[in-house]
């Protein structure tokens, strides 16, 4: 994990379709100070309102992760909040013309492409991080998740579907940005057509499709080049805590254990957490043991590839 807050080397834009409207929506991320964490921008309206990212600020988990200050929301920001996590950037200005992040293909990975092509830097300052003292715990309707203490940042998920492709996936993964890139980013959310036709019928998700979904039928995958990995699902559900944790503000270094958990649940553990001050401890990473870390941005040819 780096020792050193972290933000983008420049801004960097992307277009996608949103998963709620349907439209194109526009979004850039900028670089931003030390200690500003993520905060979104909303800058189709008057005064281009800021909200952050932050677990007290979502407002909704229906469909996607909504978080909202002052009556006003942005969507879908579960993806874009995971590949910052994954990647462990700290500091971002998300500036969106919509209220909704665009959906992309699904996963994280466009994101993390985009971040890559803009390179990232270390910004002197320390990284502060959270250690788990003892464990904290939440359930509900046979779905929980706990975090105990440890030395490194590790998830064990399991999922539950009562569907022949997935019955029962189980993944464990200890958080590490290449890692992170190879194994969870490319994973993307998926759905039953029978929820997708109710959404569409009710003027829901109208931009959800099979370009930004595994979506199955009772038996089988949809999507004609079918799956990114066999186990996909748990994976997408890792990249979706991954998010979720994004939200804390800073990294909880401590090992989660989940079982059929999903963006409510990990939220309530989350404010659990963070609510009760003898389960952790604020820790600063000391300046003799903070790497010197500058990555380059990749070459001008990639980099217009990535925004355009
Ligand atoms: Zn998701």
């Amino acid at each position: 994990m780096n020792r050193h807050q972290r933000t983008l080397m420049r801004p960097v834009s992307c277009t996608g379709i949103g998963l709620h409207s349907g439209r194109t929506v526009n979004l850039c991320l900028r670089p931003a100070e030390s200690d500003t964490g993520v905060m979104f921008k909303r800058s189709d309206l008057p005064a281009s309102p800021l909200i952050p990212a932050d677990v007290n600020h979502v407002v909704s988990t229906d469909l996607s992760t909504t978080v909202g200050m002052d009556g006003v929301t942005i969507s879908t920001v579960e993806h874009l909040l995971s590949a910052l996590s994954g990647l462990g950037v700290d500091n971002v200005l998300v500036e969106v013309d919509a209220p909704e992040i665009p959906i992309m293909d699904g996963s994280a990975a466009p994101f993390v492409f985009l971040m890559r092509g803009a390179g990232f830097t270390s910004q002197g300052r320390p990284r502060q991080y959270y250690r788990v003292k003892r464990e904290v715990e939440v359930s509900e309707n046979g779905k929980h998740i706990k975090v105990a203490p440890s030395k490194k940042l590790k998830v064990d998920f399991t999922i539950e579907f009562d569907h022949p492709l997935i019955h029962r996936q189980k993944m464990g993964f200890v958080l590490d940005e290449k890692a992170y890139d190879k194994d969870i980013s490319r994973a993307r959310t998926f759905g039953f057509l029978r929820d997708m036709r109710y959404l569409h019928e009710n003027g829901l998700a109208l931009g959800g499709s099979l370009d930004n979904a595994v979506v199955l039928d009772n038996y089988q995958v949809l999507n004609e080049d079918g799956l990114r990995f066999p186990d996909e699902f748990v994976r997408h559900k890792v990249l979706d805590f991954i998010g979720d944790l994004g939200m804390v503000g800073r990294p909880i270094v401590g090992a989660f254990t989940a079982h059929k958990s999903g963006h409510a649940l990990n939220n309530k553990l989350f404010r659990k957490f963070l609510a009760d001050p003898t389960a952790w401890e604020l820790v600063t990473p000391g300046p003799e043991d903070i790497p010197q870390y500058v990555e380059e941005p990749l070459p001008l040819f990639d980099r217009v590839a990535a925004t355009a």
